[in-house]
């Protein structure tokens, strides 16, 4: 069977280290275009726009966008015009009145809209979620602290006024907005803004959860050393703990063994199976709960972020 031709747009850190290899790897993908400003990566024609590469490509069948949030309204309105099937990175927009067309608009178009969480694809996600089934949930403590200086060396665009540390938790959110049963909902948040930086670069946020259980969550961009990426979940039946972004997991201490591979690959098996059933998935819930957090949060000044 001939794979489908895909392009990417915008090659920067994630579309280098994660989307490439993925489409590497693909029986059903094969990337043959880039919409870039800068060089397209080995095998791919670059293109200045998505109406370019499709009048030069017209089999590009689908589009996956790895720029920043900023402007993807745009972008995603120029692939489905062309006809195109289009995957999205988080967060999948600048705001949510943006976020809010794209399903419509992609069902007008006839075309499938995968707003993708990758922080969903890792191992103990789905394990995750089948042990907590029918448990009684009692306490939930999320830590989400990395370095912003390794994960997004000299972008500009992550200080711009937008999601900052939330870049990142916003995945935790994707992580317990799938596992945990009911619906989550924003009661208390401070977000902390460097005094040189028009976003927050750490926030501790309380979430009220539908089985009363109080859900903390500590997120910071300014994580020295090593990299925490944890969910405590204490219930009924046991202690949950997601460690490493949800890649590993243990009960009551004991590691569970987990099968799964990388999360991108994952993730274009779940675009290649909605292409087949010709089916949207674009859950919004981490992306309320983000601007939940700045509708109600308090915000704080704190000392100047220095980018070394
Ligand atoms: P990045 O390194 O800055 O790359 C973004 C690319 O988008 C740029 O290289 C550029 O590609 C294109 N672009 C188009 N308009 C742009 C603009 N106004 N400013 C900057 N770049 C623009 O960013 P990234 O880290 O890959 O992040 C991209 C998306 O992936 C974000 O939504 C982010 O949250 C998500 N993500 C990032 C990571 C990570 O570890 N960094 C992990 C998971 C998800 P061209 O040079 O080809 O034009």
């Amino acid at each position: 069977m001939s794979r489908m031709k895909i392009a990417l747009a915008g090659i920067g850190k994630i579309a280098r280290d994660a989307h490439v290899p993925a489409l590497m790897a693909s029986d059903a993908f094969e990337l043959v275009a880039a919409v870039t400003r800068h060089e397209p990566p080995e095998g791919a024609r670059g293109f200045r726009s998505i109406s370019e590469m499709k009048a030069a490509l017209p089999d590009v069948a689908a589009v996956s966008i790895c720029t920043p949030p900023r402007g993807r309204l745009q972008l995603i309105a120029e692939a489905f015009d062309a006809g195109l099937d289009v995957m999205i990175e988080k967060p999948p927009a600048a705001t949510l009145s943006e976020a809010r067309q794209f399903a419509d608009m992609a069902a007008r178009a006839g075309c499938v809209l995968f707003v993708t969480w990758h922080s969903r694809a890792a191992a103990a996600v789905e394990p995750a979620k089948e042990w907590l089934r029918g448990k009684e949930i009692k306490r939930v403590e999320v830590s989400w602290k990395e370095d912003i200086r390794i994960w997004h060396p000299g972008q500009s665009w992550i200080w711009e006024p937008g999601l900052g540390a939330f870049d990142a938790g916003i995945n935790a959110f994707s992580v317990l907005t799938h596992i945990l049963p009911g619906a989550l909902t924003v009661e208390d948040a401070e977000l902390r803004f460097p005094a040189n930086k028009d976003a927050p670069i750490a926030a501790d946020i309380r979430l009220a959860h539908a089985h009363a259980a109080p859900v903390l969550a500590a997120f910071d961009f300014d994580q020295r050393g090593p990299q925490t990426w944890t969910i405590d979940i204490e219930t009924d039946g046991g202690r949950l703990a997601l460690s490493d972004g949800a890649s590993a997991m243990s009960v009551d201490g004991e590691p569970v063994r987990l099968d799964g591979g990388p999360e991108y690959h994952l993730l274009y098996r779940q675009f290649q199976a909605l292409l087949e059933d010709r089916r949207s998935d674009a859950d919004l819930r981490p992306f309320e709960l983000v601007a939940d957090c700045f509708l109600l949060g308090r915000r704080k000044l704190v000392a100047p972020f220095e980018d070394f």
